[in-house]
This record gives structure tokens, C-alpha cells and sequence, in this order.
């Protein structure tokens, strides 16, 4: 009889470079198993609705493609522990393998299961499949961990290794004894409103879809990348960001794919930028590893005590789209119907939350979270500390985006603005980057009522930044900034 192994899918959701599904291919049959579990296991960071719908769909996907492989996915609900050691009891597995996650809740999980499995008898063992590098594998001279990105970068550069993607198995031995599952519609993942019935028209979870994303990107816009990464109104990212976050691709294969697509032409700059992006993400997870806090603490200490504010009514504005700002609120509605928003524009909702209406960044972080379908942990809690000035490599809390200008700047015709706040789709392009400065007779013209068809803004930029640098000045005067 073949050693039968359990492979523990988690944020992997692939057949293609999944060391532990290797592995136990390499050692006999395998019984491929994905727990759902509950909510307190992840450490006040449950997955939020997007996340859990696009989770659906990406374990249908898994599932099929495990069942073409000859070994179909066994899902479950549960403590991970409990149900490991009644998965093992059932099916006779003398091996556990996974590949590791860095969150704090997942990593204490993990080492609770590692030891009791061992304690059994059980050969378990964990894989690198989800980052470049190891978290603890990046090191300062000094031995601490980078807290800025670029000498952070250089170093990976430097202790670049030969490290290739794995290719997927061709086929799988399936355990000789049925073991129980759960159907996929009992995990629940599904929203019970209506709110991600969009999400589908965009996006096709799964690995399938997870390459087609790469390859598009690759065909298509990787030239020009460096320029038209910053422009919402084109298509000019991967949008692998939830393939990512899933684990539906590794970082190896979108690596070697771009490396691959260089050798056929195209600039060496626009494809090393684009890798670039690859590591911030790398060094989101080396911060979130190091610095287990930081979804809910700043990393810098003293921005714990920072004035913000907390105003439900502008809050919720926000979180509608309704705070009076074009780009803002195409970002933000763009979020709710799609479930993902372009970087640029994340970066100025959250600056304009955390310093025009000096709300608090970690209301910010559960909003994106529970919208997201690409919400990690890691680079949420990177991008929304960066925008709050309280984080590593943060934007300097004095540095205010002026939403306006940033329109004009991003997105010049205002295309992105008329798709997603369409009832200022019949302004001329130059008003819709700022309808409160449009002369009355283009905003009748128009049929734009401002405070009625939509919103006069919250608050004028001028004064919000000085309300923002206000409250930072007195914040450092009483020597915390
Ligand atoms: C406030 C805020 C919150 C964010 N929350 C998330 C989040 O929850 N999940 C998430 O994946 N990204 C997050 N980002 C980072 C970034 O906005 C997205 O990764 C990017 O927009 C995804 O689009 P893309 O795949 O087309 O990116 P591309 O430009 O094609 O980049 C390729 C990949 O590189 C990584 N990447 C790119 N930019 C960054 C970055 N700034 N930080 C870390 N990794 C990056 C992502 O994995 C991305 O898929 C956030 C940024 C900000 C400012």
C-alpha cells in the first residue's frame, strides 16, 4: 500500500509550484485537504466578504483540477488540529506537508500543529510556496529586519539564488478509504446579499484564470508598464493582485514568466519595474512576519496616540463614494462594484480618510478588507500605515494629496471618473476632475446639482490640509510626532 500523505492547501490554491503537493506525490498517495476555519483562529482578521466569495470560487476551481489530477479536494470545517488528527485517524496518512503562511494567527496555528501531529508520530514538514523569501532569510548587516524598502530590495538582489519554479504534477494516487467532506455550499463562503454578483463579469478565480491574467499582462501591457502603472483610465497593471493574494500563482512562476517574456523583446525597465511591485509585496510579508502587530498597531509607537478623529457620518461617505471628490469617489465605488481598485488611487482614498477627514487608518484597513478581493494582511497593513505617515517607509505625514490635482494628473480626460460616478459623465472632461469649481452654467448644462445629484465636497481641500498639518503640529509639539 503507497504512504499516504495529507497536503494542506491553505493560501495556495494552485497545482503548479506547490512544493508540499509535490512532495507528497514524490512519497505515495496524496489526500489533498482544505479547513475552513473559524473565525477566532485568525486572529481578529477573518477573510472578508470579497475575499471569502472569490474563496468559493477558487476552491471549485481547485477542486476540479484536483479531480483531473486523480485525487479529489477534501474540504472541511473546523479547528485546523481537530480536524488534521480526524482526517488522519480516517484515512490512515502517515505525512502531513503544507507550505507556510507568515500571518501571526496562521503561524501560531501552524506551530500548535506541527508539534502535536509530530507528538504522533506523524512525519510533518512545511515549504517555502508563497514568498521569494523567507521573512527571517532577509537581514539587516546588523541581524534586524529592513524597515525601508530599497536598501530591503538590494539586498534580495544581492542574495539572489537559483530558485525555479516547480512544474505541477501530471497525476496523483488518491487515498484507498473515502474520508468525509463537507459540500463547498456548507462552508458559507457565499454573501447572502446580492453585493458580489458583479465580481463575476470580472474576474475568474482559479488558476486558470490566475494564468490568463499573467499572460494578457505579459502580451499586452508589460511594455509601457512604468508609465501607464500610475493611469487608472488604462489598463496598465497585472491585476494578479487576488490570483496572488490566493495563492493561485506563485511569485516564482510570475518571475520566471516576466523573465521568459523579456527574452522575446520589449524594455528590460518596464519588465524590472514590474518585479519591483513583486517585492514590495515580499516585503509586506518580511514586515507583517517581523512585526506581528501592525495590522492593528502603527509600527511607529508614538502615532498610537495621533488625534484622529472618529465621525460615523464621514466615514460612511467615504466608504459610498459620496465625499464630493471625483477621483475618490470613483475609487471607492469601483472598490464596492468590483471588489479591487487601481494603486493610484488607493493611495488617495486612504491619505484623503486619514487627513482630510482625519479618520482613524485602521477603520480605512477593515473597510479595504472586507471589500477586497485581493485583502492580505500584508500589504494592507503596509499600504494603509504608509498612507498615514505611521508605518516603515511611510509617505511623511505632512504630505497631503490634493484629490483634484491628482485627477488631472491620473487620469486627464476623466474616463475613469465618468465610468465609475456617472452622473458627471456629461461634464466636459477639465469639470469632472472638479465639479465645485465648474461655472454654474456647464453644471446645468450637465444636469449636475451639486448637494443633490451629487455631493458639494466634505470638506475644501485647503482647509482639510490645514486641519491635517494642524493636528500634526501640535501632535509633535507635545513631542510624540
Ligand atoms: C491603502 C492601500 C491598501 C492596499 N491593500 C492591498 C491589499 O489588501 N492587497 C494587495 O494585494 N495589495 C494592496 N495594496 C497594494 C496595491 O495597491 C495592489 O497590490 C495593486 O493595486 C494590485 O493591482 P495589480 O495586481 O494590478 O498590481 P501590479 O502593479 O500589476 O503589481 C503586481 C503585484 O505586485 C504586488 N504589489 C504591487 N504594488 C504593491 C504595493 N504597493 N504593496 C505591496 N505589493 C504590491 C501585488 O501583489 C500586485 O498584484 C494596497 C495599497 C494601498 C495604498
Amino acid at each position: 500500500m503507497a504512504e499516504l500523505s495529507i497536503v494542506w492547501f491553505r493560501g495556495d490554491l494552485r497545482l503548479d509550484d506547490h512544493p508540499a503537493l509535490c512532495a507528497g506525490v514524490k512519497r505515495g498517495a496524496v489526500l489533498p485537504l482544505y479547513v475552513l476555519e473559524p473565525c477566532d483562529a485568525a486572529g481578529g482578521w477573518p477573510p472578508g466578504g470579497a475575499s471569502r466569495w472569490w474563496l468559493h470560487h477558487s476552491l471549485a476551481s481547485l477542486s476540479s483540477d484536483l479531480e483531473r489530477l486523480g485525487s479529489p479536494l477534501v474540504l472541511r470545517r473546523g479547528r485546523a488540529l481537530e480536524v488534521l488528527e480526524d482526517v488522519v485517524g480516517s484515512s490512515g496518512a502517515t505525512a502531513v506537508f503544507w507550505n507556510r503562511r507568515y500571518d501571526p494567527a496562521g503561524v501560531a496555528v501552524d506551530r500548535g500543529v506541527k508539534a502535536a501531529l509530530k507528538a504522533r508520530g506523524l512525519e510533518v514538514r512545511s515549504f517555502r510556496g508563497g514568498v521569494l523569501w523567507e521573512p527571517w532569510e532577509v537581514e539587516t548587516k546588523g541581524g534586524d529586519p529592513y524597515r525601508v524598502f530599497t536598501p530591503f530590495h538590494r539586498r534580495i538582489i544581492e542574495q539572489e539564488r537559483e530558485d525555479e519554479p516547480l512544474e505541477a504534477p501530471a497525476a496523483a494516487v488518491a487515498p484507498e478509504l473515502a474520508v468525509r467532506g463537507d459540500a463547498l455550499e456548507e462552508l458559507g463562503l457565499l454573501p447572502r446579499l446580492d453585493w458580489a454578483d458583479g465580481f463575476g463579469a470580472r474576474w475568474v478565480p482559479g488558476e486558470g484564470g490566475a494564468r490568463e491574467k499573467l499572460e494578457r499582462f505579459l502580451d499586452d501591457s508589460v511594455n509601457g508598464y512604468g508609465e501607464r502603472r500610475d493611469r487608472p483610465d488604462v489598463r496598465g497593471t497585472s491585476r494578479l493582485s487576488p490570483h496572488l493574494r490566493h495563492g493561485e500563482i506563485s511569485p516564482r512562476r510570475v518571475r520566471r514568466a516576466v523573465r521568459d517574456a523579456l527574452g522575446g523583446g520589449g524594455s528590460a525597465k518596464d519588465h524590472r519595474h514590474f518585479l519591483r511591485e513583486i517585492a514590495w509585496r515580499e516585503f509586506a510579508w518580511h514586515l507583517l512576519y517581523h512585526f506581528p502587530k501592525t495590522p492593528d498597531e502603527p509600527l511607529r509607537p508614538e502615532y498610537a496616540s495621533f488625534p484622529w478623529t472618529r465621525d460615523e457620518a464621514l466615514l460612511e461617505a467615504w466608504k459610498r463614494g459620496r465625499t464630493g471628490y471625483p477621483l475618490v469617489d470613483a475609487g471607492m465605488r469601483e472598490l464596492w462594484a468590483t471588489g479591487w481598485m487601481h494603486n493610484r488611487v488607493r493611495m488617495l482614498v486612504a491619505s484623503f480618510l486619514v487627513k482630510h477627514l482625519l479618520q482613524p487608518w485602521q477603520e480605512g484597513a477593515r473597510w479595504f478588507w472586507d471589500t477586497l478581493v485581493d485583502a492580505d494582511l500584508a500589504n494592507n497593513t503596509l499600504g494603509w500605515q504608509w498612507a498615514a505617515g505611521c508605518g516603515a517607509d511611510a509617505a511623511p505625514y505632512f504630505r497631503v494629496f490634493n484629490p483634484t490635482l491628482q485627477a488631472r494628473k491620473f487620469d486627464p480626460e476623466g474616463a475613469y471618473i465618468a465610468r465609475w460616478v456617472p452622473e458627471l459623465a456629461g461634464l466636459a472632461p477639465g469639470h469632472r476632475h472638479a465639479p465645485f469649481e465648474a461655472p454654474e452654467a456647464c453644471l446645468r448644462e450637465a444636469g449636475v446639482v451639486l448637494g443633490e445629484t451629487y455631493p458639494a465636497p466634505l470638506i475644501a481641500h485647503q482647509e482639510g490640509r490645514a486641519r491635517a498639518l494642524d493636528a500634526w503640529e501640535r501632535f509633535r509639539e507635545r513631542g510624540q510626532g
